[in-house]
Parts: C-alpha cells; sequence; structure tokens
C-alpha cells in the first residue's frame, strides 16, 4: 500500500504558538497559590463582564501550581481529554484538572490512572484556568508534558522496606508509574542496600512505559554499582532492541544468559537485515503472512536543501541509484485515526526525546543534522533542553497537517507519520515510490537516480490535468510545483487554448447523470488530446499530457462500448498508454491499471496470454514498487496478477 499526503488538515486541542518571549517567562517558573487563582478568576470575570467579552480565561504563563491529584482520573470523550482533581494537601477543596492531547479513542480508564496516578504530587506549568457557570475552577493543560510528577503520597513513617514492597507490588501489577515514585525513594535512600536492584527495577518500569532512553540511564547506573547484574543485562537487551541498536541488544542479552534462543535469531536477523538492507518480504508481498518486523534503514541518503527555494528542505540521493534499489525503511511514529494523531504523537514524545526532535526538526533547522536520524543514535534525557516542549503542541499540530500521510485516499483512512521520509519533496513526476510494509514505510528507486539527484515523491493522484494538480499544490500544500512536467504543461495551456478546456470538460462529464454519455464524452476527450500532442516532438512530453488526461483515455481504452468507434485505438496503443504511466509515475498504484491496459488489448476478454513486451514493462514496473526479486517469483506474482490477484502492496 502506498500512503499519501493528507488533503484534509488534523485537528489538534491547543493553543496557539507562544513566542520566545513567553518561553523565557515561563522558564522562571514563580510560584501561584489556589487563592490567587480564584482572585484572579474573579476579577477577570468582573473586567470581562464591564467590556462584555464573554470568555472568563486566565493564563498563568511563566507561573506554576503545586497541588496533589486528589480523585481517580477519567476520560472526557468529547475532545479527549483526561480529567481529574487537583487540590491543595490540606485543603479539602478542589480545582477540576483537563489535560489534552493525551488520551486516543482507545485509551481506557485504567491507563489513564496508571499515567495520573491519585495521589501524585504534581507540579503544573503554565495553568489556564476557568470558571464554569456553577462556579467550579477548571485548570486545563494542553501539553501533558506540562506536568511534572514530583512523587506519590506515602504514609509518614514508612521505612524503605516497606516503601521497597509496595514498589514491587505496583510493578508486579504494572502500575509503573506509581512503581517509578516509590522506587525513586528507594534509589534516593542514603546507604540503601539494595540500590542495584532498585535501579534495575525502575528500568523495568520504564520499559513498561515504553520509555527506552530513561531506562537505558537506569540500566547505566545500575551496572556502575554493579557490572555483572544479569537480570540488568536481560533489560538492557530488550531496551536497546527497543532503541533499534540490535547488535548493542544481542550483546546484552548473551551477557544475561537469561534470554531464549528466539530473542536471539531476532536480534540477529534484525542485524542482518539492516547490514544488507536485504529484507525478506516474498511471502508478505503474496499476502500469505503478515507484515515482518523491521528495523529502520538508512541508504545511500543525505539531507540538503532543494535547488527549488520554496520547497526548503529534501532529501538526496548521495551515489547512483538503479531503478528498484531500498533507499529507507522507515517505521512509523505513530499510525491512528486522524483525530488521534496529535494525541499519540505527543505521547511519543512524552517516551523519547529522540522522537520530539525529530518532530519538531521537521519545521526547523535542526533536522539539518543527519545524525538524529540514524537509526542508531539514541538521545539521553536533558533537563536543559525543557524548554522545547513549550511548543511543542503547535509544532506537532502544524507538522501532522504538513508532513502526516493518509493511509488510503478516503476521509475516514488511518494517518501516519513518518520523519525522514517526511521530508521528500514532491514532483509531478516522482523518482521514489513508497509501500507501507506492516507500519514500515519501505521507499525505493523507481527510476534510475544520479548521484546528487534529489528524491521525489507524489503528494497526490498525479495522474489528473494540471489544474487539478496546482489546485492541491497551493491550496492545501502552499507552493506551486515547478517540476518539468508542470512547466511543460504549463506552456501547453498558454499556447494552446483547448487544454485547460479539456479539465473543465472532464469534470462537466464526471457530473453527467447518464454514464454512457459521460463516458462517450470522455472518449472523445482522449481523442482530441491524442490530436493536439501528435505535434510535440518529445516522446515524454506526450507521455506526460497522457497521464494528466488518464481518466480520459481509460474511458477509451478500458470502458469501450461495442458501439464506440476505435478512433483513439487508431490513433495510440494500449502499451503505449502503459509506457506513458510507467515513464510519469511508476511506483504508484498504476500496475494493476497497467494489466488492465495489457489485457484490453487482447482479441477476447479474460486471455491471460499478453503481448512479451507487456509483460516485461509490467515486469519492470513491479521492480519499482517490489525491488529486484528471483525470476521464479516475478513470474509467479505477474501470472497472478493476470489472474485477477488483487495483492494489498499494489493498493494506494
Ligand atoms: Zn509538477
Amino acid at each position: 500500500m502506498a500512503p499519501h499526503r493528507s488533503k484534509d488538515p488534523v485537528p489538534v486541542l491547543g493553543p496557539p504558538a507562544l513566542g520566545k518571549q513567553k518561553i523565557l517567562d515561563l522558564l522562571k517558573f514563580r510560584p501561584i497559590d489556589f487563592a490567587e487563582i480564584q482572585k484572579s478568576l474573579r476579577e477577570n470575570a468582573e473586567e470581562a463582564a464591564k467590556v462584555k467579552i464573554g470568555e472568563n480565561k486566565v493564563e498563568f504563563s511563566g507561573r506554576s501550581l503545586l497541588g496533589t491529584l486528589s480523585r481517580d482520573a477519567g476520560i472526557i470523550k468529547d475532545g479527549m481529554r483526561v480529567s481529574s482533581a487537583i487540590a491543595e494537601r490540606s485543603d479539602g477543596d478542589f480545582f477540576y484538572l483537563l489535560v489534552s492531547n493525551f488520551a486516543l479513542s482507545s485509551t481506557t480508564v485504567e491507563e489513564v490512572r496508571m499515567h495520573f496516578p491519585k495521589g501524585a504530587r504534581v507540579k503544573i506549568k503554565h495553568p489556564r484556568a476557568l470558571c464554569t457557570a456553577k462556579g467550579r475552577v477548571i485548570i486545563e493543560i494542553h501539553n501533558p508534558m506540562y506536568i511534572d510528577f514530583l512523587g506519590i503520597e506515602v504514609p509518614d513513617g514508612l521505612t524503605v522496606e516497606k516503601i521497597w514492597e509496595e514498589a514491587s507490588a505496583a510493578l508486579e501489577k504494572k502500575d509503573y508509574v506509581r512503581a517509578i515514585h516509590l522506587l525513586t525513594r528507594c534509589v534516593d535512600e542514603e546507604g540503601y542496600k539494595n540500590k542495584v536492584e532498585a535501579l534495575s527495577k525502575r528500568c523495568q518500569a520504564w520499559l513498561g512505559l515504553n520509555c527506552y532512553e530513561r531506562a537505558f540511564e537506569d540500566a547505566k547506573r545500575a551496572h556502575v554499582v554493579d557490572s555483572t547484574h544479569r537480570h540488568t543485562y536481560l533489560l538492557k537487551g530488550q531496551l536497546f532492541l527497543g532503541l533499534q541498536k540490535f547488535r548493542a541488544a544481542l550483546d546484552s542479552f548473551y551477557r544475561s544468559g537469561l534470554a531464549d534462543d528466539d530473542t536471539m535469531k531476532r536480534c540477529a536477523r534484525l542485524i542482518e537485515q539492516r547490514d544488507t538492507g536485504n529484507y525478506e518480504l516474498r511471502e508478505f508481498i503474496l499476502g500469505k503472512s503478515k507484515a515482518p518486523e523491521v528495523g529502520d534503514y538508512l541508504g545511500p541518503v543525505r539531507m540538503g536543501m532543494a535547488a527549488d527555494e520554496e520547497k526548503g528542505r529534501g532529501l538526496f540521493a548521495t551515489e547512483e541509484i538503479k531503478a528498484g534499489q531500498l533507499l529507507l525503511v522507515w517505521n512509523a511514529a505513530a499510525v491512528a485515526p486522524r483525530e488521534d494523531l496529535p494525541a499519540k504523537l505527543m505521547r511519543k514524545c512524552l517516551t523519547s526525546r529522540k522522537s520530539l526532535f525529530q518532530f519538531l526538526g521537521l519545521d526547523s533547522e535542526l533536522a539539518m543534522e543527519m545524525g538524529l536520524f540514524k537509526p542508531t543514535n539514541v538521545l539521553i534525557h536533558d533537563q536543559q533542553q525543557d524548554y522545547i516542549w513549550f511548543d511543542a503542541v503547535p509544532a506537532i499540530a502544524k507538522l501532522c497537517s504538513s508532513y502526516a500521510f493518509q493511509i488510503e485516499d478516503k476521509p475516514e483512512s488511518p494517518m501516519g507519520l513518518w520523519t525522514l521520509p517526511a521530508l521528500i519533496n514532491h514532483s509531478c513526476v516522482p523518482n521514489v515510490s513508497q509501500q507501507m510494509v506492516g507500519t514500515a514505510l519501505f521507499v525505493r528507486a523507481a527510476r534510475n537516480i544520479r548521484a546528487e539527484e534529489e528524491l521525489t515523491l507524489p503528494y497526490m493522484d498525479v495522474k489528473k490535468p494540471l489544474d487539478e494538480r496546482m489546485y492541491w499544490t497551493d491550496s492545501r500544500w502552499g507552493f506551486t510545483c515547478k517540476c518539468l512536467r508542470c512547466r511543460v504543461e504549463a506552456r501547453l495551456h498558454a499556447q494552446r487554448p483547448e487544454f485547460p478546456c479539456f479539465h473543465a470538460r472532464m469534470r462537466e462529464a464526471a457530473k453527467r447523470k447518464d454514464r454512457a454519455e459521460a463516458l462517450e464524452e470522455l472518449r472523445r476527450i482522449a481523442v482530441e488530446v491524442e490530436d493536439q500532442i501528435a505535434t510535440l516532438a518529445s516522446p515524454v512530453e506526450r507521455d506526460w499530457v497522457r497521464t494528466s488526461y488518464y481518466s480520459a483515455y481509460r474511458a477509451g481504452f478500458l470502458e469501450r462500448s461495442s458501439d464506440s468507434p476505435a478512433k483513439l485505438s487508431s490513433r495510440v496503443s494500449a502499451y503505449q498508454m502503459m509506457a506513458a504511466l510507467h515513464a510519469t509515475c511508476p511506483g504508484y498504484g498504476i500496475v494493476r491499471e497497467m494489466v488492465a491496459l495489457a489485457k484490453s488489448a487482447l482479441p477476447s476478454p479474460g486471455m491471460e496470454a499478453i503481448s512479451e513486451k507487456s509483460r516485461s514493462l509490467i515486469e519492470k514496473e513491479c521492480l519499482c514498487v517490489l525491488g529486484e526479486q528471483k525470476r521464479e517469483f516475478l513470474d509467479v506474482f505477474v501470472d497472478e496478477l493476470l489472474k485477477g490477484a488483487d495483492f494489498d502492496i499494489l493498493r494506494t
């Protein structure tokens, strides 16, 4: 399946970008108390009433509120917010707390209670307070990272041994946040004898939350105290797997002496894939097995500035590349329904600083740092860098809308974000193809690529007329495509008034109720387009234009009626149309169109023996999508295609 850019923006709950000065103000975090919030809201309400601005919200930029989560957390499905209550330690009264961009439609109450445990001491940075009609105060947080957890209440006088027991019980119950807070008490206890065990268990709890970077810190600390601690090696193996450091994972599993055979084999397989770029996908391609686990792979690709300044950064080939060669394998940062994507990305950031920097880097100069995208590089938690969070919500909203891909061309289709492939710029004559294998994206050369050539892919279906392509690039992504194909077609449009009319007529035809009439008109358009381009000297320019009006040609070749005159096929053959598609947008859902075109040239429908040259062209197209495959495999695959098999990997 080949995902493509979404044509609709992604909704996010959040305030507008804050700006630098405000961020600096925020860093000071002067404390604020409950009484002050009440007072401000009251004054604000009076002000609001005077000038009739209505909304009664107070932002305490640069302030922080200390309190305890005093109620069990829950989910407000409307807008997917987490609700809880925050109270001062000894004060019976409480404020409601609402946290946006954390809950997903699949989030359970148990899960939010684990992340927002009752009894946790919290510091809420930059609160926004508002008053309900009933006079209840609500503290709104749009960025889950605005909450610092300072620990969990334990009864006074509890011995460290007792805390240890509670922590172990919490870990057993997979209550990871609670376990982490309790274990922190043990770790921090002066002269505590079980320090290695406590660090090791806390590492395990971080792992349970998928916080690999934090887990890594604890594993390192545990091994400083006791470099032979075997259980910590086992955990290290797991966290290195999560961080995609497969060699280190294998080494740690080996040292632990506790890992099973399957785990060791799994590491070895992932190492081999990454070293060779050989991913065994045959069973998956044929739909006989589910997607295999794959690690990220970075081929001969570098980041750079596109020649067209409007496009900004892009990816470039660092060497000469043959069609079909694998360039990138990239696991999704997140795949989720449209409305869940921002929250899912926020949660990814909560657990991984590398992800955070990759996301934010998409919108700034940070990502010029290719090291950030090296699969084996690990970023370690750094308190100094926390300020970047203040702009995270608007930045993530923006990058969801700009960079996320829609998996299928349907409004309800899930969306995904693949950080490095997201930097590939658009062209209407793309040179790379992309396929989803599970939630990993495989990016391949769809034609031969020169060293230092920019990699490009289409942001939308480019088998469309120039005007329609321009409409989408302008209105949705805010740029004008200046690819060679667009320039050639723009010139034709300027010279010949027929071209803009073809598009208008195609749109009119699509609206007709009588399908036979609509098809007849489309066939007429294809014939006229063909007459217009007959005088073009360059064969590839003819191919581009044919592809632009493909829906008209399609009506001519694939939806012929017995009485329609063969005007089109006397001008251009089905094979030429196949070649036009392959020359214009190889790798983009055209295999099945090509098969249909090849079959349309046969004297009777249902015959499978298409011409040698058609078959060889289809094989070439398969190379762009599947990469180099063994002869026997390709034969089986193409035979199945001709028999009408519908392979998932070819869907768009
Ligand atoms: Zn273009």
